[in-house]
């Protein structure tokens, strides 16, 4: 009986501190499945070369992260809706059928969210801190978990205006009941009535660990109940969540979003969907 050998990789550039290919590993462990979990590290030019490559050598799939999540799009011969929607792709399965990619950030941040936050999002007004490429898959999360209403709060609004018709395009696929999208500068924060804000910057990553993409007083306007989510996952919490815990906050960070569009991929590639057990014991190794 031959078993298996799944080939697999990333990406990117640079790619120097990708957690993927640890992440990869344990699941393929968990799954008793048999792989490698390869870096590609890829200029711009090469990148066209590089998936042609990929092609020709029975590779099963890889994820894609920065810079190249639009732009491997045309390269592409099939494009799930949601991605198209998003305009982002983080996972590409290799089949018979070409090159197929996927967006597992949308739902992998959707899964990563505790049963009683997912239920605060419903009706609830979200506001998301920045509008890059991240705000645009977690943005279609909200949309498809029912938040009655989005805010962008952002320093660059011509950005953030094209984000928000992306979103209102992921709208038309994922509800039927849209919620109302409006952009505010930092200066103009307003607090009120948020269910839950989500910082997709990467502001308070490793290199300025003291930064914050709030002032105190901005968190405080929250009400008590209100989520603070920090996308970013090291340093594990960010200053961000630290302030915000001790206000009382409820919080989250970015280890479980990571986990989770992660294990998407690992699905699309093998067929398998890894048990909450098996996520558990991988969450407690990296956190
Ligand atoms: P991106 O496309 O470059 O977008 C970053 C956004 O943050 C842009 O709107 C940018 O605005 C804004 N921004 C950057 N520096 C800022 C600053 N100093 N003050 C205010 N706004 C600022 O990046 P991305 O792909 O969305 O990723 C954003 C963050 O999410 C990163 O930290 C990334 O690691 C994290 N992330 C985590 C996961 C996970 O699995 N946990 C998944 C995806 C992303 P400007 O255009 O004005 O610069």
């Amino acid at each position: 009986m031959t078993s298996k050998t799944y080939h697999l990789g990333i990406i990117g550039h640079p790619l120097g501190h990708t957690l993927s290919p640890q992440l990869q590993t344990a699941f393929l462990k968990q799954a008793g499945l048999s792989g490698i979990y390869e870096v590609w590290d890829t200029v711009p030019e090469d990148l066209p070369e590089m998936i042609k490559t990929l092609k020709q050598h029975a590779i099963d799939g890889f994820n894609v992260t920065i810079p190249y999540k639009t732009r491997i799009m045309p390269l592409l011969d099939e494009i799930d809706p949601l991605a198209k929607a998003i305009g982002a792709v983080n996972t590409v399965v290799i089949s018979s059928k070409g090159l197929q990619g996927f967006n597992t950030d949308c739902d992998g941040f959707w899964d990563s969210l505790p049963p009683s936050l997912q239920q605060n999002i419903v009706g609830s007004k979200v506001i998301l801190l920045g509008a890059g490429g991240a705000a645009r898959a977690v943005g279609a999360a909200m949309i498809r978990g029912g938040a009655q209403s989005l805010v962008l709060v952002a320093r660059n609004l011509d950005q953030a205006a094209q984000t928000r018709a992306v979103l209102n395009a992921c709208a038309a696929l994922l509800s039927e009941n849209p919620p109302k999208i409006s952009l505010l500068p930092y200066q103009a924060f307003d607090g009120s009535q948020c269910g839950a804000i989500i910082n997709t910057t990467p502001v308070g990553m490793s290199g300025d660990l003291l930064a914050m993409p709030l002032t105190l007083s901005q968190i405080r306007s929250l009400p008590d109940s209100a989520w603070v989510i920090d996308l970013i996952y090291k340093p594990h919490p960010t200053q961000f969540l630290k302030l915000a815990q001790a206000q009382g906050y409820a919080t989250l960070d970015g280890l479980g979003m990571l986990l989770h569009q992660g294990a998407l991929a690992f699905t699309h590639w093998t067929g398998v969907t890894l048990p909450q057990t098996c996520m558990d014991n991988i969450f407690r190794q990296f956190a």
